[in-house]
């Protein structure tokens, strides 16, 4: 699909968690593209059977397109730890196993259970990276996908209100502060999803017809 005509294009983002919904929208906005970002219409949320982010990421985009018929944007992202050979990676959302109650309580039980998984692990051992997989699915079957990456370490006690999922844990390289300390858009500027969406934000300005972001 090629942009054509005036009106911006209508892109869907294809997310049904509230804290990613404000980040891609956030940052989306930033990049100054001339598109118009839509909700994903209720529905039950389609099955991440891939065994990457990137596989992942197009499941949801390409979900969003067959259900939507517009242009779809979706991100699949996680914690991959360094002492856990990488997980909870693509099992981040549910690496408690928990189902039932809010994504709050969901986020709280995941963080408890990392944090006991890493109970005798010593600070220099505590290395992480949060990755992000962002993929643009047009109408007309056109993929792509891109990724971004924030390394970092993990504390042994939460801190912080902001963000979401595993952000009191996490401590950027570079920081003090942990990623739910930050202000949004200090997290925007390093974190996995910034770099993926504004990579993204360069292939959808070509979709666009040329117009690359500022
Ligand atoms: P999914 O991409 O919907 O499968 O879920 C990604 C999961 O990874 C979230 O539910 C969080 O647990 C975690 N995650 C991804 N990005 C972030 C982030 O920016 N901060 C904290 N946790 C994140």
């Amino acid at each position: 699909m090629t942009a054509t005509g005036a009106g911006p294009w209508r892109v869907v983002l294809a997310s049904r968690n509230d804290g990613k919904l404000r980040e891609l929208d956030r940052i989306l906005t930033g990049t100054g593209l001339a598109i118009e970002v839509v909700a994903l219409p209720p529905g039950p949320e389609v099955a991440e059977t891939g065994s990457t982010f990137a596989e992942n990421a197009l499941i949801k985009a390409r979900d969003a397109v067959a259900t939507t018929g517009l242009a779809a944007i979706a991100d699949d992202s996680g914690l991959a730890v360094d002492e856990l050979a990488g997980m909870p990676g693509v099992r981040s959302a549910r690496w408690a196993g928990v189902r039932a109650g809010t994504r709050a309580d969901r986020d709280a039980a995941n963080n408890a259970l990392l944090l006991a998984q890493l109970d005798d692990v010593e600070a220099e051992r505590r290395g992480a990276a949060f990755v992000c997989a962002a993929a643009l699915v047009t109408p007309d079957g056109a993929e792509h996908v891109v990724h971004g990456s924030l390394r970092g370490r993990l504390l042994t006690a939460g801190r912080g209100e902001g963000g979401f999922g595993y952000d009191p844990l996490f401590v950027a390289d570079g920081e003090t502060r942990t990623n739910a300390e930050l202000t949004a858009d200090e997290k925007d500027l390093i974190s996995h999803r910034g770099k993926a969406l504004r990579e993204l934000a360069t292939v959808i300005a070509d979709q666009l017809g040329g117009r690359r972001p500022a």
